[in-house]
């Protein structure tokens, strides 16, 4: 009935005020949140499945919230995204990643790399974001390929985009390059011709099916056969069982990361368990 459409449509107008009232502080807080640094970086092992050796780590963002505790995210990346404050979000990443990876490399015995992710939107700003990448590695006397920047084919989707050439201008100063998510994206593979690529992510969802679907396992297969003969290694995300790493192991993937291995840590945490306690 018409009655019922209309409460209907105040409930609904109720909910977006709400809703639009607690964007608008979540915009504040994440202000408030970079201007008294409550932002941290995790890090999560990705193990060589060869050797077992970890010389890779993923840096995924945390929010230290005042009253909300640990905040992962999947809570606010979009939002910031939306209103620009990813911009300076990125900016607060880049200089954590590149010191962590020099402390991280002055503490392992090996040349170590850690991976940092990456939204398109900060990309596409006229070359300011790589001058950044640039600055800061120079500053912090940064080693070469200590970074690897994760961004989702999506970002690569226009063959002679802004983002490409962006990109090449990294790969010149040694700073490497990940596909993130790779196998769900829209994009053509065109842009694996034009940008040296070093690593393809394969999609968390292609290994959860592992187990339940054969399809799974012929297109990581393939996967991993087209990013070899490409001289591009391959990590597996989200691998959670011993049989999942088995069946990878044995397809040839080059790089396993998940729960199986560890979940993301604290930078201390991580320094303690795969760096210093490998020293002597
Ligand atoms: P992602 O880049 O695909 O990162 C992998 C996500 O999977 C992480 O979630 C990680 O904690 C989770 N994960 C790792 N192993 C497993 C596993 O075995 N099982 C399951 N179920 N999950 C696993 P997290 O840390 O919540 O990050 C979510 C997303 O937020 C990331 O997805 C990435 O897109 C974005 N993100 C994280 N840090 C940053 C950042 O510094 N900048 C930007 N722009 N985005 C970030
Ligand atoms: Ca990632
Ligand atoms: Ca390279
Ligand atoms: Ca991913």
């Amino acid at each position: 009935s018409k009655n019922k459409g209309r409460n209907r449509y105040e409930f609904f107008s109720y909910e977006m005020e709400e809703l639009a009232i607690e964007k608008r502080r979540l915009i504040e807080e994440i202000r408030t949140a970079l201007a008294k640094n409550q932002f941290e970086l995790y890090y999560q092992p990705i193990c060589e499945s060869d050797t077992n050796h970890v010389q890779k780590a993923e840096a995924l963002i945390r929010w230290n919230h005042p009253q909300r505790g640990l905040v992962g995210p999947a809570e606010f990346i979009d939002l910031a995204e939306k209103n620009g404050l990813i911009v300076g979000i990125g900016q607060w990443v880049k200089s954590q990643a590149v010191r962590d990876a020099v402390e991280f490399n002055n503490k392992s015995k090996t040349p170590f790399q850690i991976s940092v992710n990456t939204s398109p939107l900060e990309i596409d700003d006229g070359g300011k974001w790589v001058d950044q990448w640039i600055e800061a590695s120079k500053r912090y006397n940064l080693p070469a390929h200590a970074i690897l920047i994760e961004v989702t084919e999506n970002s690569l989707m226009a063959p002679d985009s802004a983002i490409q050439f962006h990109l090449k201008r990294l790969d010149s100063i040694n700073v490497d390059i990940a596909i993130d998510d790779f196998g769900v994206g829209y994009s053509s593979l065109a842009y694996l011709q034009q940008l040296d690529i070093d690593i393809l992510k394969i999609d968390q969802s292609f290994i959860q099916n592992l187990e339940k679907h054969s399809n799974s396992i012929t297109l990581i297969k393939a996967i991993i056969t087209m990013a070899h003969n490409l001289d591009v290694k391959v990590v597996a995300e989200g691998v959670e069982t011993q049989a999942q790493y088995n069946q990878l192991k044995h397809l040839g993937c080059d790089y396993i990361q998940g729960y199986l291995i560890a979940r993301p840590m604290s930078k201390d945490k991580f320094i303690d368990t795969y760096l210093e306690s490998k020293i002597g």
